[in-house]
């Protein structure tokens, strides 16, 4: 899942808006932004295999560390712990942690049973990726929610906030549909190093035009 990753991420404007987009969007992909680099240090293991899921050509052979439930338990108190210790928020560190763990629930629901209970454990997974319509229409559905509501809870202060904004939506809907569409990719490492780029000008793009949109009060 993509799309509805970041529907999390936007919805969750309305409960901490004075948060960056940036941070929200990264703790709702925090598995995705850790895995390419744990991919790339050899610690976890994908295998590009075309037809793995009627959506999907990725194996997904072991994310123990990114992908499992106990992980990203850790990993949501580690994140909210240190937004606490140097922004402070008892509520931001909360709506963190549950972004960081909602990973969890909606790679349950869209990958085969390959999501970890726990490093070494039992393994689940209810593939809404066996079919691409159901996968394109749930997460279109849920972006453009999240979308409606950061949009009813932020206002463009200038063209920044109105048209760069703007711009990351088109750029992030056609990365989606520019992936179900294109060919497996060549290597794992040309996949890890493309989603580490690919996370890092999202990462920006979202804080930039972000800092130019006012909190509607
Ligand atoms: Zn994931």
């Amino acid at each position: 899942m993509f799309l509805g990753h970041l529907a999390v991420g936007l919805a969750a404007k309305k409960a901490t808006p004075r948060v960056s987009l940036a941070m929200l969007l990264l703790a709702a992909q925090w598995a995705d932004t850790l895995w390419p680099v744990l991919l790339l240090a050899g610690i976890e293991h994908v295998r590009i295999d075309p037809g793995n899921t009627v959506f999907t050509p990725l194996a997904f052979v072991d994310y123990p560390y990114s992908h499992s439930l106990v992980a990203l338990l850790g990993w949501a108190v580690v994140i909210g712990g240190l937004y606490r210790g140097i922004v402070g928020g008892r509520r931001t560190m909360l709506v963190l942690g549950v972004l960081v763990l909602s990973h969890w629930g909606l790679d349950f629901v869209t990958h085969r049973p390959d999501m970890p209970l726990y490093p070494g454990g039992p393994l689940y997974g209810l593939g809404l990726w066996n079919s691409v319509p159901a996968t394109i229409g749930i997460e279109l559905a849920m972006f453009a929610i999240g979308l409606f509501v950061y949009l009813s809870t932020t206002r463009a202060r200038d063209r920044i906030g109105r048209w760069g904004f703007a711009g990351l939506v088109v750029v992030l809907v056609g990365a989606y549909i520019a992936n179900i569409s294109s060919a497996p990719p060549p290597s794992v490492t040309v996949l890890a190093v493309a989603a580490i780029a690919g996370a890092g000008v999202m990462t920006l793009w979202a804080w930039w035009v972000d800092r130019h949109r006012d909190v509607v009060s």
